[in-house]
Formats: C-alpha cells, sequence, structure tokens
C-alpha cells in the first residue's frame, strides 16, 4: 500500500512519468520485491507451508475456489491461532456466556451493535443451525471528552468460541462505523472470508495492509448490480445497489435453508440524480415483494426528517455557484474524506474554472488514492494536489480550493490544524472561507461549534449546510423509508440504528402505512429473535447475550467499564498531592526538606500558605507517630501520613486529593 500511495502521490504531483516503460518494469520489480518481504514476514507467523496461501487476496466470485481458499486460511489459523491474536492485539476477555440452542429450522437475528445507540455503532448476526454471519463492524473514534482513549470497538468475546460457525462477514459498505475494527475482529474471529463491494473491499485492503493481516485475509468481492447470489455457508445472499454517501453502497438479502428472507439495509437513501453511483436499483428492490420477506431491518438515522433527502445534482449546483464566484482568499471544504462524489464533483468544478485542488489531510489523500486507483474518480492530471507548502507556492490564493479533513472536529485532523495555526501549509487568515460540506454527526455538535468559533475569531468567513446548500445527507427520510415499505411489504418490519427516540420515530411512519403494531419488532442490543421455518411466527429469546465495548489506547485493548478507565476517569478531576520524605536509616529523623508535587490542588495567590501548612502537617504527622512506634513498618506509617493528611486537608480545605506519600531511608 505504502509503494501504491508514493506512486499516487507523484501523480497527484504530477511527477509521475506514467507513458515510461521504464518506469512500469521498475515499478513491477519494486512490487515484486515487496510481496517477497511481506511473504518472509507471514511464513515466521505462521511457521507452515507458504504454498497453501495465494499471492492475491481479493478474489472474484468463484464457488470452487473460494472454497479451496476458504480451506487453506482455516487450517492455517488452526495452527498459529494464538500468535496471530497476540501479534494483533486481539486478546478480547473471556466471557462465559453461550449463544443459547437453535430448534430445528430456525433462523436467529440479534442486533450485536445498533440498536439503542447515540453513537454509530453496527454488527448484526444472522444463525441459522450451526452457521453464523456478521453484518458490519463498527468502529467509534473518542470524542472531545474521552481524550483518554483513542477509539472504541465492539467486545466480540462471546462469539470467539464460534469461530469454526462463523462463515463469513457481509459489509454493507465503507463508512469507519461499518468496517473500523475488522482489523481486531477477524484476528479474534479465525479471519472469516470478508463479503463487499469493490469500493468497501477497497478500504478494508487498506486497513488489513496496515495491521499486517492482508496474508491472513479472504476478500470476497461481490458486485452488487448482477442480481447474482451466493452462498456464505447455509444462507443464499444477494446484494443490492443503493445510494449513500459513499460508493458502492449495498443492501444485503439474506436467505435461510430454513426459508427466512431478511432483507437488511443499513445506511441507504434514493437518488435519482447522483454523483458517481448508479441510482438506487428500484426496480430489482420492486421485484423483492414477491418474495415474501420475513424481515425487513430498516436505517432509522432520517426517520424524524419529513420529505426526501436532497439529490446530490443540487448540492453540485451550489459548490459550482461558489467556487465560480470566489475571487478571494482560500477556499477550504471540509468534508468526509469517504465522500468520494463530493470530490470528484469539486474535481469537474475546479477544472473547469481552472483551479487547483489541494487535498489534506492523512485519510483524504488515501481515499482519493485508492478510489482513483478503483476507477472511482476521474482526475485529469494536475488538477489535484497534495497540500505543501512547496505544492501551494507558485499558485495564488483565489486559485487554490483547500479540500480537508476535520468536518467533525477530530483533534488531529488537518482542519483543526488549520484553525490553531498549526498546520504546515495553511494558516487561516481574514479573506479565507471555510465551507463545511458535511452534517454534524449527533453527538459531535459541541466539538464542531467549538472549531467554528476558532475560524471566525480568526476573521474567516463559514458557510455551513443551513447557510446554502452545500451539503445533502447520506440517509433516507421519511418519504423514502414509507417507498420501501411499500416497496418490500415484509411479515415483520424492524427499525435499526441509532437510538429509542430515531426507531419509534420510524416505527410509527410503518404503522401510518398500515403496518401491525405486533408485526413491528424493537430489540435493544444482545437481544435475540427466532423466526420459525418458512415465515411462521417469530420467537423472542429471554436470554441476552453481554454485550460490552472495548476501548483502545496506545497500550492495549480494555473493557470501558474497566477499573483502568474509570480510574483515568476519575483521574481526570483528581487532584494529587505527593509528599516526600527523606529519612535517617538508623534515627528515622528526618533529613533535609519535605518535598511536595501538587496537581490541580492548589491556586498560584494560595501555593506558598497552602504548601507550609501541608509540609508542617506532615512532619508533625511523622515525627509524632515515629516517637510513638520508633520501628513501625513503611507500609503502615505511608497508611497514617495518607489517612492524617486525607481529614486534616479535607477539614482545613474542604479537598479530598489523591495522596501519595513517600518515605525513602538513606
Ligand atoms: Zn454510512
Amino acid at each position: 500500500m505504502k509503494d501504491f500511495l508514493d506512486e499516487l502521490d507523484q501523480e497527484l504531483d504530477g511527477t509521475t512519468n506514467t507513458n515510461s516503460d521504464d518506469n512500469k518494469v521498475e515499478q513491477k520489480v519494486e512490487k515484486k520485491d515487496n510481496t517477497k518481504r511481506e511473504w518472509r514476514k507471514v511464513t515466521l507467523v505462521l511457521k507452515k507451508d507458504q504454498k497453501n496461501e495465494t499471492k492475491d487476496n481479493v478474489v472474484k466470485q468463484n464457488t470452487k475456489q473460494n472454497t479451496k481458499r476458504k480451506d487453506n486460511n482455516k487450517w492455517a489459523y488452526r495452527n498459529s491461532d494464538w500468535e496471530i491474536r497476540w501479534k494483533f492485539n486481539s486478546n478480547f476477555p473471556e466471557t462465559k456466556f453461550y449463544l443459547p440452542s437453535l430448534r430445528k429450522g430456525y433462523t436467529r437475528y440479534m442486533p450485536v451493535w445498533g440498536n439503542n445507540e447515540t453513537w454509530a455503532k453496527n454488527m448484526w448476526m444472522v444463525q441459522y443451525g450451526d452457521d453464523i454471519v456478521l453484518i458490519d463492524c463498527w468502529v467509534q473514534f473518542a470524542d472531545k471528552d474521552m481524550l483518554w482513549v483513542n477509539y472504541s470497538i465492539p467486545d466480540v468475546s462471546f462469539l470467539t468460541k464460534y469461530k469454526k460457525e462463523i462463515k463469513g462477514m457481509l459489509i454493507t459498505h465503507a463508512h469507519l462505523d461499518h468496517i473500523g475494527s475488522l482489523k481486531h475482529v477477524l484476528p479474534a474471529l479465525g479471519m472469516p472470508p470478508i463479503y463487499g463491494t469493490r469500493f468497501t473491499l477497497g478500504l478494508i485492503r487498506k486497513s488489513l495492509e496496515e495491521a499486517g493481516l492482508i496474508p491472513h485475509a479472504t476478500l470476497i468481492e461481490i458486485d452488487a448490480s448482477t442480481g447474482d447470489k451466493f452462498k456464505v455457508g447455509s444462507f443464499s445472499v444477494e446484494y443490492f445497489n443503493v445510494n449513500h454517501s459513499v460508493p458502492d453502497c449495498a443492501w444485503i438479502y439474506l436467505e435461510s435453508e430454513g426459508g427466512t428472507k431478511m432483507v437488511h439495509t443499513w445506511d441507504f437513501k434514493i437518488d435519482h440524480t447522483p454523483a458517481i453511483d448508479k441510482p438506487a436499483d428500484l426496480d430489482r428492490i420492486k421485484a423483492i415483494w414477491d418474495r415474501d420477506i420475513s424481515l425487513f431491518l430498516s436505517d432509522s438515522t432520517g426517520s424524524t426528517r419529513k420529505g426526501f433527502s436532497m439529490s446530490e445534482k443540487n448540492v453540485w449546483e451550489e459548490l459550482e455557484r461558489i467556487v465560480s464566484n470566489h475571487t478571494k482568499g482560500r477556499l477550504i471544504i471540509a468534508t468526509f474524506s469517504s465522500w468520494i462524489s463530493r470530490i470528484q464533483q469539486l474535481v469537474d468544478i475546479c477544472e473547469k474554472y481552472d483551479k487547483t485542488i489541494f487535498l489534506s489531510g492523512r485519510s483524504m489523500i488515501e481515499n482519493v488514492a485508492i478510489a482513483k486507483e478503483l476507477g472511482y474518480l476521474s482526475i485529469k492530471q494536475g488538477i489535484v494536489k497534495k497540500m505543501t507548502p512547496k505544492n501551494t507556492e507558485w499558485v495564488a490564493p483565489h486559485k487554490q480550493i483547500v479540500v480537508t479533513t476535520g468536518s467533525q472536529w477530530e483533534e488531529f485532523s488537518a482542519l483543526s490544524r488549520m484553525a490553531e495555526w498549526r498546520h504546515t501549509a495553511v494558516e487561516i487568515v481574514r479573506w479565507d472561507t471555510i465551507i463545511f460540506s458535511s452534517s454534524i454527526v449527533p453527538g459531535n455538535e459541541k466539538s464542531v461549534i467549538w472549531i467554528i468559533n476558532k475560524l471566525i475569531k480568526l476573521w474567516a468567513k463559514v458557510i455551513t449546510k443551513d447557510d446554502w446548500e452545500v451539503h445533502t445527507w447520506g440517509h433516507a427520510f421519511q418519504e423514502e423509508q414509507k417507498i420501501f415499505l411499500d416497496l418490500i411489504k415484509p411479515k415483520y418490519f424492524m427499525p435499526i440504528f441509532w437510538d429509542l427516540y430515531f426507531r419509534t420515530v420510524h416505527a410509527n411512519t410503518a404503522i401510518w402505512e398500515g403496518f401491525k403494531e405486533e408485526n413491528i419488532l424493537m430489540l435493544d442490543n444482545g437481544n435475540m429473535v427466532d423466526f420459525a421455518p418458512n415465515n411462521g411466527n417469530v420467537f423472542k429469546s429471554r436470554i441476552k447475550a453481554p454485550i460490552q465495548e472495548l476501548v483502545i489506547d496506545g497500550h492495549g485493548m480494555w473493557l470501558a467499564n474497566s477499573h483502568v478507565i474509570k480510574a483515568r476517569e476519575k483521574m481526570m478531576n483528581a487532584w494529587v498531592l505527593v509528599v516526600a520524605f527523606k529519612v535517617d536509616k538508623k534515627t528515622k529523623a528526618i533529613l533535609g526538606y519535605i518535598k511536595l508535587e501538587t496537581r490541580g490542588l492548589v491556586y498560584l495567590e494560595e501555593v506558598r500558605f497552602i504548601h507550609r501548612m501541608i509540609i508542617k502537617k506532615s512532619r508533625d504527622v511523622y515525627e509524632n507517630t515515629i516517637k510513638d512506634v520508633p520501628d513501625m513498618d513503611e507500609k503502615d506509617l505511608v497508611k497514617i501520613l495518607r489517612t492524617d493528611l486525607e481529614k486534616f486537608l479535607l477539614h482545613k480545605l474542604d479537598r479530598e486529593p489523591m495522596i501519595i506519600p513517600m518515605v525513602t531511608e538513606v
């Protein structure tokens, strides 16, 4: 991936001579060498015959070939499971929970994550007999109030017992809240094959490459436009094209051998005039009605919004109007790095009005590189460059269109650095205009307002979707939701995604459309619902799977409610006092001064007075204790010092710091 990015960086910079045959030969040789290096690394891990592995892990849909590859991978994992889990930091905690037994012919559905969330977290389980299929795999990055961790992922520990049963992971689309934790989850689950569309697999491949997992992974590409069915374990699966804010988004049709048929949507909308995707395949979706669908699960994100969502074409026209009229200062456009259609719109507009796009932010550059490589972006040479001081040097500010990450405040994103004048290439100044071509992900409101305030203080002009039509949502509004309910006419309907409020509004829309209340299923995460064969009755299990969250920091993986994380949360508000004594080994007399270190305990104006008071009290406590019991054990002495100082500070100052006494004998 690194070589590929370097090549594309050069190409984006306009420095690669792609027509040169010599260059092509050189690149081929380099790639070959790297492959060899990669294979040597794999051999060390697996310690098995490398002939069993294949070099290219993306395979087209071919039943015979896939079965062979899958078997080889399984063989490899049985022999190296521990090594891989250890290497890739996927040691999920142990749980004693077992899935309740499933009656013959029944099909089970369970939201592992995705219901009752105020964050975007998505993972679903479907079970038939001994076969389990998982859908999507979320990651959640820490917000402004969670700086002590990097991100959180689903705790799949209860699924680690079912490695053999997990036949595959079906992925709907390439957003991080659907693919982000695969690099942690896959090794723990025995590396099941991953099914997804071309662009989705492109981003997954990048993430697995960075984690060093690609040699172990099986990625199976599905063309959602063909209507071909394929087998995953005993399930028959089909993908459908739908529109969203990332290319190649799909719905999943899943039919078990028990005759239960499910249509699973996650994020989707209808767009008759999308920027680069095809419009949602309504003819095929319409035809689903004949299949007598048992369960339709549908995205509730837009359930409170009336009417239809806006088309990408409207955004295109608005952005063109802004770019064509812009004559002073830089135009900085903050958007999601996976919103490839928005980038294509900007590329086309900039080509027309003779402007240059400068990409800023690692994920923006990487995603554009992947989209270009896979043919989702069409970029003429010289239009798009990386944002570097050298690249911008000779381009007038009003000719520069900076496309950047950071529309949701992310701490180290390019836009945050620009707003704080920490970016190496852009310092935001008067006349610059910043467009938020994005919506605020629920929960991020405070952080985004914070960055907008920062920009306004720098005298920049800020435009959001509330001012002009610079953004459209990627989720279906009420009228689109009604259309799909009418088209599919399932026996049971389950609103999914987001919290109870959004799902209840979606349920009410369904009731409005004529659904019976008893046929609407509202499930919490970890709840299971079993469908009798051939569209029969539904049984809700009383047993609930233990659904927990894991947080990842620079040092490992922790349960979100573990004592480590709780202590860190406490430390954010705690005051700390360290009292250090140096004492004579024989006489136990205090030598020199007592040293104090405090954090968050005293204000500057009171420091001298309070420090003097604490030192005097510490000396008194120590000397009185030693006078009474001269040979007191150090552990007990420290305990008395801590307790007495705690009482003293609470009484005198009404403060309760964490107190750490240290006694050193010399
Ligand atoms: Zn999405």
